[in-house]
């Protein structure tokens, strides 16, 4: 039975930074590396870092397929940045491996190189003004099925959900604003 910790697929990328926000708001992380670590928990967290490399382990470890059958049986799912590439059903001009769960198209790095990272204020749908700290970070190109957009960043689409899924192009752990994570924890309900 799983319980309520909330699993942080912790492969690769800023997975303490996730669990830091998390105990912030009460909730108890744990580190998913196996199968068995998702087992224990009740909602998963994908965290930034490099989505290439996340995918190929993810696969070594057959956490893809365990993933995948957990999401279709309700359990929560949020991805940032990476998570996000990783969680789409088409990745422009990538055949990388990936979850191919949530009815959206990203593309990687897209913000371009001169403006590789930056911090923007957000208006987030159903949550107010929020923090966004974009690193490398994709946007999603297009959206359909029942997918909903929760935010724009210049007319960019920069976060996502569809019904158990969430996908955030930015960075909400490297800030000290907890609502999204909040927002998130709210979906076990
Ligand atoms: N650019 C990275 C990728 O394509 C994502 C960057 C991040 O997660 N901060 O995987």
């Amino acid at each position: 039975m799983a319980g309520r910790k909330i699993g942080i697929l912790a492969l690769q990328g800023a997975f303490l930074e996730h669990e830091r926000s998390l105990r912030r708001c009460g909730a108890e992380p744990i580190e998913v590396r196996t199968v068995k670590d998702l087992e224990q928990a009740a909602a998963l967290i994908i965290p930034g870092g490099e989505s290439t490399t996340i995918g190929k382990i993810m696969q070594r470890f057959g956490l893809d397929e365990a993933i995948v059958s957990r999401t279709k049986q309700g359990m929560p799912l949020w991805g940032t940045c990476a998570g996000m590439i990783l969680m789409a059903k088409e990745i422009a001009d990538s055949e990388q491996p990936g979850l191919r769960l949530m009815d959206i198209r990203v593309r990687r790095n897209a913000f371009g190189r001169q403006v590789d990272s930056f911090e923007a204020d957000l208006e987030v749908e159903g949550i107010g003004q929020c923090r966004g700290v974009f690193i490398r970070a994709p946007y999603v190109e297009r959206v359909w099925a029942d997918t909903r957009i929760l935010a724009y960043y210049q007319e960019k689409i920069v976060m996502v959900q569809q019904g158990n899924l969430l996908a955030t192009a930015f960075h909400p752990e490297l800030t000290e604003d907890p609502s999204i994570h909040r927002y998130f924890l709210e979906m076990l309900s």
